[in-house]
């Protein structure tokens, strides 16, 4: 549990914190943070009032900041129908008052709503590293950096016209999610959050829409993936690579 709570009021400041703080970690809405049964800190810096909480276009581009909650998301007219369908996943009002994108991402929780959306969106991230250089990477490269607790998330970077279509299957609308999956046609994007597994690109699901595949061959290939998924308390594996292949011929379905 947190013990010692500073607010920066500068993002040079709260990366600079960060520095010099091994157990320090940045804390946004506190939703994950704060969860009974998350990961334990001592220490956090608080990124509230970074001024991380506009939504606008930049160019062609639209950046959406990382403390910006989900409500205001939903709320925004720049904001993508396809990215609000993922957003809507976290059903809770309360929780969408506090959580933000940013925290979301990062959380990289194998349940996370909108991480498969971002991914099919081919989302890109503006990030500052501990040394206080500033880059962009991609969303894919910043979930697969098993480092990337380091890196300060300032804004979410998307292509407003992105098509993707996302489901997330739970027993209720506040369980933890079997699956969680987002396809996007063109290009070919396909990524689930797995429950007991993870954020998985679903490379097979991938090369198969680019050749135009669908209905019961997406279905197989699908249900196929060569990741490792596991029996639990929310789902058998078996119904887990069911709802892979059904997933992901219905969402490609219903895009085309
Ligand atoms: C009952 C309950 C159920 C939940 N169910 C789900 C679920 O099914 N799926 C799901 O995805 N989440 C779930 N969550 C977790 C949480 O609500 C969301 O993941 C939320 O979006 C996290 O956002 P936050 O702003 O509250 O993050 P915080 O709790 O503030 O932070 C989460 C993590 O992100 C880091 N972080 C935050 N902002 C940044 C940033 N800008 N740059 C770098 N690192 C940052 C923090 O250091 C921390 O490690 C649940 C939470 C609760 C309480």
């Amino acid at each position: 549990m947190i013990q010692k709570l500073t607010i920066a009021q500068s993002i040079a400041q709260a990366v600079n914190w960060k520095a010099h703080c091994a157990d320090c970690i940045y804390l946004s809405g506190g939703t994950e943070v704060n969860r009974l049964g998350s990961e334990d800190h001592q220490e956090g810096i608080s990124i509230g009032r970074l001024n991380m909480d506009e939504i606008r276009m930049e160019g062609s581009m639209l950046a959406i900041g990382a403390t910006v909650t989900f409500t205001e998301a939903l709320e925004s007219d720049l904001v993508p129908m396809g990215l609000k369908q993922a957003l809507r996943h976290m059903d809770s009002m309360t929780k969408r008052n506090m959580a933000t994108i940013g925290g979301n991402i990062a959380a990289k929780r194998d349940d996370s709503y909108i991480i498969p959306a971002l991914v099919a969106m081919d989302a890109k991230l503006s990030v500052m590293d501990l040394d206080r250089s500033q880059s962009q990477m991609s969303l894919w490269d910043y979930v697969s950096d098993p480092y990337s607790s380091r890196l300060l998330i300032i804004d979410i970077l998307l292509d407003p016209k992105a098509r993707i279509a996302s489901r997330r299957i739970s027993r209720t609308a506040q369980s933890h999610a079997s699956i969680t999956m987002s396809i996007s046609l063109d290009p070919a994007l396909a990524c689930a959050a797995i429950k007991g597994t993870g954020i998985v690109r679903l490379e097979g699901v991938e090369k198969a829409i680019a050749k135009g595949l669908g209905g019961k061959d997406l279905e197989r290939i699908g249900s196929e993936e060569p990741c490792q998924v596991v029996d639990d308390i929310h789902a058998s594996a078996a119904y887990k690579r069911y709802l892979l292949g059904i997933l992901a011929a219905d969402l490609a379905g219903g895009l085309r």
